[in-house]
């Protein structure tokens, strides 16, 4: 029984799981740097433990302090959230050396999916659709230039240790893949300690597809739909829809059986996401990386399908079974995210700092707000833009469109730039409208308004 959860995290994401924490009637412990110390998931917890300095390493990746502070509060479990610590294997692994819950999957799991080269060959193995390209890690440029001269350019390099959009290269042409090659190996090493890359084939104008899976300690597994993530900037999604506007019914049911099978093959027994790039032109769909932890994104299927994913995903750990099996999994309506971020949309996306002069939520029916700040509260330099989440549902796409619009009207921030004008020209956009869009949407957007970002 877990009685006690620490919140490995900080921002939005911390205080919606004390909120879980909370409503399961566990008592929820923050750990905050020295730069959170005024933030809204300290004042949420009921006791709050200073962990550091404000750099990362320092304070929320330092994991011996944060060890530390789950024992002298006498914490059974932590929530690494996203980020961070979430997909870290040896986190996982030292939480249970201190008899400590981690919130997530065994630390085998995290193994084999963590890895990006791996996770796609063990797909492949167990017959689940990949993009074409390297088995693995490469070796050398030349066996690159192999590979992409066989599958046709563009390709993709990507490193095996990436995430959050990071760690990508496009190459258009043979000419440039030696350099880029080079480029991705130093790029990876330094910017994820982890030289390993692979190369893919670059699809063209896709939709990000992806899966929510749920599997428990007792070989149960299901899956809650699809989520659409494909209005994206710099590889990164800025807006998410749930369910899919493009999907039929029957490639519905394929990919989710196909994720179901995938998060079988590696005894998947937490929240998770299996990511897939999807080929309108074709109806194909093909695996790029499973993440294995809640996604930020997630409060959208918690919308259609009325499961709490946070709390499930601590249950699940606790050792609860599945409470629902797939039948009784069933969606109803729509619902779409904007992330609100603190970023000028005219000046390339660039990240805000500074204090929110004001600060009014949206409200009214099916509206959600998950945030990390109030009015008053001053953004620190050191991390992510992401403020606030703003959710909504319908009980129609068009009228998830027509409530987003309204909602996104109402929301007012000052003191800081936000990516809310930037919203408002997504929602109002005829190719969002129609549903079709791709991940080129946003490049479509700033090149007609001379902005250029990505
Ligand atoms: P990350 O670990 O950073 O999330 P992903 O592998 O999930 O990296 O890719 C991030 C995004 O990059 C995808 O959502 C998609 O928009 C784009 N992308 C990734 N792989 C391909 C590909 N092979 N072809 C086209 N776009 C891709
Ligand atoms: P998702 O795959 O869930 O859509 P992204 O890949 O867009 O999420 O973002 C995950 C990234 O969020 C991590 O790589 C990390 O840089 C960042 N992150 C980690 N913790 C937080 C946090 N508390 N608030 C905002 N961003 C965070
Ligand atoms: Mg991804």
């Amino acid at each position: 029984m877990i009685r006690k959860l620490l919140i490995a995290n900080r921002g939005e994401i911390a205080v919606r799981i004390i909120r879980a924490a909370h409503e399961l009637g566990m008592k929820a412990v923050a750990v905050f740097s020295e730069a959170d110390r005024d933030a809204l998931f300290v004042r949420y917890a009921d006791q709050a433990v200073c962990i550091g300095p404000p750099p990362l390493s320092e304070s929320y990746l330092f994991y011996q302090n944060i060890l530390a502070a789950a024992k002298s509060t006498s914490a059974d479990a932590i929530h690494p959230g996203y980020g961070f610590l979430s997909e870290n294997a040896l986190f996982a692994e030292a939480c249970r050396a201190v008899n400590v819950i981690f919130i997530g999957p065994n630390p085998q799991a995290i193994r084999k999916m963590g890895d990006k080269a791996t996770a796609k060959r063990l797909m492949k193995d167990a017959g689940v659709p990949t993009v074409p390209g390297s088995d693995g890690v490469l070796e050398s440029a030349a066996v690159a230039r192999a590979l992409a001269d066989e599958i046709g350019y563009p390709v993709v390099i990507k490193a095996t240790a990436g995430g959050g959009g990071r760690g990508m290269r496009i190459v258009n042409e043979k000419k440039e893949l030696e350099n880029a090659f080079s480029a991705a190996v130093n790029e990876a090493r330094q910017a994820f300690g982890e030289a390993g890359v692979y190369l893919e084939k670059f699809i063209r104008d896709p939709k990000h597809i992806e899966i929510q899976v749920l599997g428990d300690k007792h070989g149960q597994a299901v899956h809650l739909f699809e989520r659409d993530c494909s209005i994206q900037r710099r590889y990164q999604k800025l807006l998410e829809e749930a369910p899919s506007p493009v999907l039929d019914e029957s490639t519905r049911e394929a990919m989710g059986r196909i994720a179901v099978a995938a998060a079988r093959s590696v005894r998947y027994d937490s929240v998770g996401t299996i990511e897939f790039i999807y080929d309108g032109r074709t109806n194909q769909y093909y695996f790029i990386e499973m993440n294995t932890r809640i996604q930020v994104e997630h409060p959208i299927t918690e919308m259609i399908t009325g499961v709490d994913l946070v709390k499930s995903q601590i249950m699940v750990a606790a050792g609860d079974k599945l409470p629902l099996g797939q039948p009784e999994i069933r969606k109803t309506g729509h619902a779409i995210e904007c992330r609100i971020n603190a970023e000028d949309p005219q000046k390339g996306f660039l990240p805000q700092t500074g204090t929110l002069r004001q600060y009014i939520v949206p409200g009214g029916p099916g509206v959600r707000v998950d945030a990390g700040v109030y009015p008053g509260y001053a953004i620190p330099p050191f991390y992510d833009s992401l403020i606030a989440k703003l959710v909504v549902w319908g009980e129609t796409r068009k009228e998830a469109i027509a409530r987003m619009k309204r909602a996104l009207g109402e929301f007012i921030i000052e003191g800081v730039a936000t990516t809310i004008p930037f919203h408002q020209k997504i929602i109002q956009h005829p190719e969002f409208h129609s549903g079709m869009y791709t991940t080129d949407l946003i490049r479509k957007i700033t090149a007609a308004d001379g902005e250029g970002v990505c």
